[in-house]
C-alpha cells in the first residue's frame, strides 16, 4: 500500500485527503490545529504528530498549505520534509505559490535525491469534496506519471503544463481568470437589482448564454443571499493576485483589467473582510454604487 503523507488539512486539504483514503491509499495526514487530524482520522485516515512524523515513512508527501513562505517552511525546515523523508520521496505541492519558489523548491529537492512537482488546483471547495478538481502540474514528465493516482483520487482535469514552476503559472492565468470574472458578476448582479429585476431567474438565463460561467453559477447565489463564508478566503485570493501581478510585471504583461481585480480584492480584505468567500468582492461594488446598507454581511449557509 502506498503510504501519502497529507500536510495542510484546511479547507481544501481535508477533503482532498479523505478522498485519498477512499482511493485506497495509506493516509497520514498532519495539521498545525488538531481538529483537522481528527476528522481525517474520523475517515480512516492516520493523525502524525509532527512534520517529521508524517513524511518519515512516506512514499508520497503532499502539501496544500497558505502561501510561499509556509511551503518554504515546511519544505526546507530543519524539521521539514527535505531533512526528514524518505530519499526517492515524491513530492506534490498542492498549494497556490509563486512559480519562482516552486522552480527552486523543485531544484532544492532534487539535489536532496527527492522528485518534486508543482500541482496547484482549481474547482473550490466543492471541487475537493467532489474529487473533481482542475490540476495543472509543473516537473518533470516521470513524476506526472508516478503521481497520476493520486492525482486521479483528487482531480477529474490533469493537466502536465511543463517543468518546475509552470503549474503556478497557469493557475496564476487561473486566478485572473476567476477574479476579473467575479469582479464582473457582482457589479452584473448590483445593476440587475438597481433595475429591481428578479435575479434568481436573470442568473439562470445569463448562465445558459455566453456569459455563463462555473463563476456566475457557484457565486451569484452568495452574492443575491449575502452569505459570504469561505469557500475562498478574500485574503488567499489577494495574495494570489499578488502573484500574478508581479509575475506578469517581471514579464512585461500588461494586466489593467487583472489589476482592477486585484485593487477589489485589496480593498475588501482591508477594510476587514478577508476572512470571507471573494464572492464578498461584491459588497465592494455595491458599496461603490451607493447600495447596501451598513448590515454586517452574513458568514452562515
Ligand atoms: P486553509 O487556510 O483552509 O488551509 C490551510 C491549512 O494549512 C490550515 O488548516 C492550516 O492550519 C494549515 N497550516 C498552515 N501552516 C501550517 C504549518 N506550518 N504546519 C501545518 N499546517 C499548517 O486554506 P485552503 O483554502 O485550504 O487553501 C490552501 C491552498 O490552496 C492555498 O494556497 C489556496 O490559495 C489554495 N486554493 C484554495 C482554494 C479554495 O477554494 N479554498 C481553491 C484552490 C486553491
Amino acid at each position: 500500500m502506498t503510504t501519502v503523507a497529507f500536510i495542510g488539512l484546511g479547507i481544501m486539504g481535508r477533503p482532498m485527503a479523505i478522498n485519498l483514503v477512499r482511493a485506497g491509499f495509506d493516509v497520514v495526514g498532519f495539521n498545525r490545529s488538531t481538529p483537522s487530524i481528527d476528522a481525517l482520522v474520523a475517515h480512516g485516515g492516520r493523525a502524525a504528530s509532527s512534520v517529521v512524523d508524517a513524511v518519515k515513512d512516506a512514499d508520497i508527501i503532499a502539501t496544500m498549505l497558505p502561501d510561499t513562505p509556509d511551503v518554504v517552511g515546511i519544505l526546507t525546515g530543519e524539521n521539514g520534509v527535505f531533512a526528514n523523508a524518505r530519499p526517492g520521496a515524491l513530492i506534490i505541492d498542492f498549494s497556490t505559490i509563486k512559480a519562482d519558489a516552486s522552480a527552486r523548491l523543485a531544484e532544492q529537492g532534487t539535489g536532496g535525491d527527492f522528485r518534486v512537482l508543482d500541482a496547484p488546483v482549481s474547482g473550490g471547495e466543492q471541487g475537493a469534496i467532489e474529487g473533481t478538481l482542475s490540476i495543472m502540474v509543473g516537473g518533470e514528465p516521470d513524476d506526472f506519471d508516478d503521481a497520476k493516482a493520486v492525482f486521479d483520487a483528487v482531480g477529474k482535469t490533469v493537466v502536465h503544463v511543463g517543468p518546475a514552476g509552470s503549474g503556478q503559472i497557469v493557475k496564476a492565468a487561473n486566478q485572473l481568470i476567476v477574479a476579473g470574472t467575479l469582479g464582473l458578476v457582482a457589479e452584473a448582479i448590483v445593476f440587475l437589482e438597481a433595475y429591481g429585476v428578479k435575479t434568481e431567474p436573470a442568473i439562470t438565463v445569463l448562465g445558459g448564454g455566453l456569459a455563463g460561467s462555473t463563476v456566475l453559477s457557484r457565486k451569484a447565489p452568495n452574492m443575491i443571499n449575502r452569505t459570504f463564508t469561505p469557500g475562498f478566503r478574500v485574503e488567499l485570493h489577494d495574495k494570489d493576485m499578488g502573484i500574478v501581478t508581479e509575475a506578469a510585471r517581471q514579464a512585461g504583461v500588461a494586466i489593467p483589467l487583472g489589476s482592477l481585480a486585484a485593487e477589489l480584492l485589496g480593498s475588501l480584505k482591508a477594510n476587514g473582510h478577508g476572512g470571507l468567500d471573494h464572492s464578498a468582492v461584491f459588497l465592494v461594488l455595491e458599496q461603490l454604487s451607493g447600495r447596501g446598507g451598513d448590515e454586517t454581511p452574513n458568514t452562515d449557509n
